[in-house]
């Protein structure tokens, strides 16, 4: 009966079921903005209730907001196969294998055609079904841990995974691969670095800004290249994989500690912030670009240190910010805040008393910058000697959200502050570096004329 509405929940499926339509029902449907006429296709679990998705005949899918529907009815119906060939992985004992750990987003759904549904590409014959050159690769297996996008990624799966790496580890796979939603990827890579630690093998995250059923998906490239390196890249980090900085040529290996999401929906979104990335990789090899990460080794020997606590909190200062921002998170019993602050590290001086509250009442705070690139530098003026006075703590060059994830597995492991800032300002993956790369920052500036004869050579 359920599959009847596959997917639908909410009002819209209320509306199914008054105008009796099934989906993979051919209908008609009457709208404030229009006439339609096409298949209802099911939906995916993590879609909105209030629209009816159609396919035209001329295979462009729409969505009907509920609200609009006039009228409706089914004039046909044609039963559909919720499912992608599956193909049996074939397994060759010479290959490394890999565990493709999946966690939801985008990368986990493909459209497919025959039927038009959103489906999960994710047992390994459905994966070999839509990408076969992994076969090339290794042995794959695959296990869907969790089906969400990714903010609703979080401790508890923080926790689930870092388990879940461990157990796998200890049964001997060459490489991990963690398909995510690419919004929060880096809260995640950060976590899972601070978790998982002494890794032997690399933990690959990877993700896609365009689903497989677009061309210009990067879906099956980036899968292949975090195989790629999961399989055989001697780098045993946590790492995200994803498209290189412009064309499809290469995808990048960033240190989970210190790569962001940068842009909405570029496909080449993902960033290293403060350092270059860790490497360069296409489909024939990897090339490293730094010389400093921890090898593959062939023990077994992993930490995983699964602990977090929640109630810590990253505020993003900005001007005219009022004091009782940080008063409400302390009476609400907050343990410890990250703040973002602006150049060196600052917050306006009315928040100074508030911050100097919080510290007395044994909530740690540490600053970070909301430039991103650089250091923390509360010495240079006498407003940041003010602000360390009143306790706050120079998180040095931390990204923001690194820093906040940080505080969180921190105070999961004690309550004791004195340990809580040794383990803040102790590195354990590239969080806090020596000195920032001079050729790590570049930003183009269209318009300016060395940047023009720059990209004049690049772009023959
Ligand atoms: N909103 C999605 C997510 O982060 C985007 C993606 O997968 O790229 O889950």
């Amino acid at each position: 009966m359920a599959d009847l509405f596959k997917g639908y929940k909410g009002k819209a499926l209320g509306l199914l079921k008054d105008y009796n339509i099934r989906v993979w029902s051919e209908a008609s449907v009457k709208t404030t903005r229009g006439d339609f006429r096409g298949i209802v296709l099911p939906r995916s679990e993590n879609d909105d209730d209030r629209h009816i998705v159609l396919k035209l005949a001329t295979g462009y899918n729409v969505g009907i907001a509920v609200d609009t529907v006039l009228d409706m009815r089914e004039e046909g119906y044609k039963e559909a196969h919720y499912k992608i060939p599956e193909k049996e992985f074939p397994f060759s004992a010479d290959k490394p294998n890999v565990k493709l750990l999946g966690t939801g987003g985008t990368i986990a759904s493909r459209l497919d055609y025959r039927t038009g549904a959103v489906i999960p590409a994710f047992s390994p014959g459905e994966l070999y079904g839509a990408v076969p050159e992994l076969a090339d690769i290794c042995n794959l297996t695959t296990e869907k841990l969790f089906a969400v996008f990714s903010e609703n990624m979080g401790p508890q799966q923080y926790i689930k995974l870092a388990i879940s790496i461990g157990k796998e580890i200890e049964k001997g796979i060459d490489g991990i691969v963690i398909g995510h939603g690419t919004d929060t990827m880096h809260h995640t890579a950060s976590a899972l670095a601070f978790m998982v630690q002494n890794s032997p093998v690399p933990i690959v995250m990877v993700g896609s800004q365009r689903s497989s059923d677009r061309p210009s998906s990067d879906a099956a490239l980036n899968l292949m290249h975090a195989t790629k390196a999961a399989a055989e890249s001697d780098i045993a980090e946590v790492m995200v994989c994803m498209f290189g900085p412009t064309s499809d040529e290469y995808g990048l290996l960033h240190s989970g500690c210190r790569v962001r999401k940068m842009h909405s929906s570029y496909r080449s979104t993902f960033r290293t912030l403060g350092d270059i990335p860790l490497a360069m990789i296409d489909r024939q090899k990897i090339t490293p670009l730094r010389d400093n990460y921890n090898r593959r080794r062939n023990d077994r020997e992993v930490t995983i240190l699964p602990y977090f606590e929640e109630k810590v909190a990253l505020v993003y200062y900005y001007p005219n910010m009022m004091p009782d921002i940080i008063d409400a998170l302390v009476d609400n019993g907050y343990k410890g805040i990250v703040i973002a602050g602006t150049g060196l590290g600052h917050v306006n001086k009315p928040v100074y008393p508030a911050i100097e509250r919080a510290t007395k009442a044994g909530v740690a705070i540490y600053m970070t910058v909301q430039t991103l690139w650089g250091y923390v530098h509360m010495f240079v003026y006498d407003t940041g000697r003010d602000l360390m006075s009143k306790g706050i703590i120079p998180a040095e060059n931390m990204l923001p959200e690194v820093a906040y994830i940080k505080l969180g597995w921190a105070f999961g492991q004690t309550s004791d502050l004195e340990e809580i800032k040794k383990i803040m300002l102790t590195p354990v993956c590239d969080e806090i570096t020596e000195r920032e790369p001079y050729n790590g920052y570049l930003v183009f500036q269209g318009g300016i004329p060395e940047i023009e004869e720059f990209l004049k050579r690049v772009h023959k």
